[in-house]
């Protein structure tokens, strides 16, 4: 691949970030402020990974709040204030929002735009990344931060796709037309079965219980332990500010 005569390609950035959640933006903005010329890539419309995907009723952390928060921008933790314990989606996703506008990340990310293939050119030492929309884009090192949980699956059961009725996948939800929650769905009268008893089956059933005629569930087992709990959530803050920086280490 090196060019005629020995020279050696010249990557476009140093550095290609895959990925615009939690990981993705912060690695973007510390390589960034390294000096390094950074592209990011985000097959979603905008940052927040997970929270930005996941919009499903009863969508919300098990991890404590203040825990769940950039340690980095003192800026943020001074404004922001968690309403609840364990924050819902489209609190954490709105906290995102506002980290990726106090970092000036959206500026280097390429949103709604996902790659399809990546390789290491070792004669010019360089990565060549392939998106879906068919550019290719090249780059000295490339980030991988694509989640652990961000390639959704479905049950594989036979006739799923003749299904006649509604169906929705929890990270598909669908989104709010504006604003960070997902669409409400009215299941009022209706007989719902949801498939899958992990914590995300657990949170989606106790919302969707309040609404339908009948819940039927994979497992009828459900393990549940959390308290919306605002008092807490303030209380955390409390401690987390008294000594910020040694709360991180
Ligand atoms: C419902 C739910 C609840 C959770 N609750 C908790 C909790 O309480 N506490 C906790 O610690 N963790 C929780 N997690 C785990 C959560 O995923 C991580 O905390 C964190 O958000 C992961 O961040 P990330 O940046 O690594 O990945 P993600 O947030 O998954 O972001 C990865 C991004 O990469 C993008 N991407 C993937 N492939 C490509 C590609 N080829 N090209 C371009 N973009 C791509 C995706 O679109 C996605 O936006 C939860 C996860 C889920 C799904």
């Amino acid at each position: 691949m090196a060019e005629a005569g020995g020279q050696k390609l010249m990557p476009q950035f140093d550095v290609v970030v895959i990925g615009g959640g939690l990981a993705g933006m912060y690695q973007l903005y510390k390589l960034r402020g390294l000096g390094l010329a950074v592209q990011g890539f985000e097959a979603g419309g905008d940052v927040g990974g997970t929270w930005y995907w996941n919009r499903y009723p009863g969508c919300r952390l098990d991890s404590e709040s203040y825990t769940y928060s950039y340690s980095f921008i003192d800026e943020l933790l001074e404004e922001w204030n968690w309403s609840e314990h364990f924050a819902t989606q489209p609190e954490i996703l709105q906290y995102l929002k506002l980290a990726a506008d106090k970092m000036d990340i959206r500026k280097n990310y390429r949103f709604n735009s996902r790659c399809a293939k990546a390789e290491y050119i070792e004669d010019d030492q360089i990565w060549q990344v392939t998106l879906e929309e068919g550019d290719v884009i090249s780059c000295r090192f490339l980030i991988s931060a694509v989640g652990p949980l961000s390639a959704p699956t479905y049950p594989k059961i036979d006739g799923i796709s003749d299904f006649q009725g509604e169906s929705y996948h929890t990270y598909f939800w669908p989104h709010e037309d504006d604003g960070p929650a997902g669409r409400k769905i009215d299941f009022a009268g209706k007989r719902v079965a949801v498939i899958g008893t992990g914590a995300t089956g657990i949170q989606v059933i106790q919302e969707v219980a309040k609404q339908a005629q009948e819940l039927e569930t994979r497992k009828n087992r459900v393990i549940s332990g959390w308290r919306d709990d605002v008092e807490a959530a303030r209380r955390t803050k409390g401690i987390v500010r008294t000594d910020f920086q040694d709360t991180w280490r």
